[in-house]
């Protein structure tokens, strides 16, 4: 079969916007009658769950920001009795307490379904076997890849995150098929073999479904490359359900999952809907789950809705990748500036590893960036000439295509930590 579920995969637009309809007026009285925190806030609009027929009603609704889950930390907006909770995620939450992610046990089916069409649309079948190399414990990744991965029926190797010679040495005697992993991971692993003197270009290795991070297209084909594999992609965040909220398919576009999350892009600024095909702030509603499921969930990601027919077939609503989390965008000189925009442009100058950090600091009243990476052994082999140039390289083209003035230092083989999950790029120093 082409599809995992051929009938939501590729249901017609009218009756995509039927189904989420009735899924929408269902999570809106479920939520009204049980979550204190949206009665309130829908009664301030003077919102009753009457008034919401349809998808189109969805502007009307509430928003949901990270401070409401932090403030009503752990269980608040709970729809359900701890008892009927079948698990509880949490995401590493970078400051103060985490974010919960609580499911019933449908929330889980649904999560496990939403992940196996993922790993489907991607390849991975009953025979192959997967290294899952996702971070497994509270973090979303490393469970949602297993039960995606059990629906399918394919043997699953739980490595788990870390020990980068174990993971390498299993790849060779195990004989994985497919490799699931953040991308900066997917990367280690394969300059950890390359060192080890393994080949993974000549394993059975064919497929990696890497996410959970910002990457760029760039750093796709250089993993692709090292490996000898297709790269494909996993999206999503723990307060939807974790991975499995959109997945590139063999097309290489990333479908969103929008019988189950619904997505909305708005301007940043008015929080008003802007046309699809234009750049914006990605917010989802859940419109299946039972355990927490939010409305209008602002998730900083930026990104574009593009809805357009895809050669495979299928005709959920495709999001481009990731530029970044509005968190993370840098502003240098009056110009704003994601860390991926600096990735792609890392990659394409030819001389340096995807190895970098991006260090931010004060000069005067403004805000300066420093680009610390590491070259190609190459370069390093030229001396300090060619580290010079190599520096020079990536300054000048930073500066004709962004159009700011930065730092470049090549730092010495070894010198940036090795990522075993997502990486951290920036070093704030102001
Ligand atoms: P945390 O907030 O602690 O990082 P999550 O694991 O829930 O917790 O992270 C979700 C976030 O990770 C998303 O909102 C997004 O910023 C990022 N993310 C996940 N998958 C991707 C991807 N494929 N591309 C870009 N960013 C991603
Ligand atoms: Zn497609």
């Amino acid at each position: 079969m082409q599809y995992w579920n051929e009938q939501y995969e590729t249901m017609n637009l009218e009756e995509m916007r039927k189904f989420q309809s009735g899924k929408l007026v269902e999570t809106v009285k479920w939520l009204y009658e049980r979550v204190g925190f949206y009665k309130k806030a829908m009664d301030e609009k003077g919102l009753k769950p009457g008034d919401i027929t349809s998808i189109d009603d969805i502007a009307k609704l509430p928003f949901t920001v990270k401070n409401d889950l932090r403030d009503n930390y752990p269980f608040d907006l709970c729809a359900v009795p701890m008892e009927e909770l079948d698990r509880v995620h949490a995401s590493s939450g970078t400051t103060g307490k985490p974010i919960t992610g609580p499911y019933t046990l449908d929330d889980m089916k649904q999560w496990s379904q939403c992940m196996a069409r993922t790993l489907w649309a991607q390849g991975v079948r009953p025979n192959d076997i997967a290294q899952n190399a996702y971070g497994m414990g509270l973090f979303t990744g490393g469970l949602g890849f297993l039960h995606g991965a059990m629906e399918i029926g394919c043997c699953i190797v739980p490595s788990g995150s870390g020990m980068t010679d174990r993971q390498v040495m299993l790849l060779q005697d195990f004989g994985a098929t497919a490799l699931f992993s953040t991308p900066s991971y997917a990367l280690t692993i394969a300059e950890r073999a390359e060192s080890m003197g393994v080949d993974i270009r000549k394993l059975p290795l064919r497929i990696a479904s890497c996410g959970a991070e910002p990457w760029t297209v760039e750093m796709r084909k250089d993993i692709e490359a090292r490996m000898g594999i297709r790269a494909h992609e996993a999206y999503g965040l723990t307060e939807m359900m974790g991975p499995g909220v959109s997945f590139s398919c063999e097309e290489g576009r990333l479908h969103v999952n929008e019988d189950h999350i619904f997505p909305e892009i708005l301007d940043p600024e008015t929080l008003e809907p802007v046309p699809l095909g234009t750049q914006g702030e990605l917010f989802f509603t859940a419109i299946q789950r039972r355990a927490m499921p939010l409305l209008r969930y602002r998730t900083r990601d930026i990104t574009t809705l593009v809805r357009k027919k895809c050669d495979c077939g299928r005709t959920l609503v495709t999001m481009e990748k990731i530029l970044g989390r509005s968190d993370d965008m840098l502003i240098i000189s009056g110009v704003n500036v994601f860390p991926s925009q600096i990735e792609s442009l890392i990659l394409d100058v030819g001389l340096m590893e995807p190895l970098y950090q991006l260090r931010v600091f004060k000069k005067g009243y403004l805000d300066s960036l420093k680009v610390e990476v590491e070259a190609k052994r190459e370069v390093y082999d030229g001396g300090p000439e060619a580290i010079a140039n190599a520096e020079k390289a990536l300054k000048a083209k930073i500066q004709s295509t962004i159009g700011i003035g930065v730092g470049v230092e090549v730092l010495p083989l070894g010198s940036i930590a090795r990522s075993e999950g997502k990486a951290k790029r920036v070093i704030d120093e102001r």
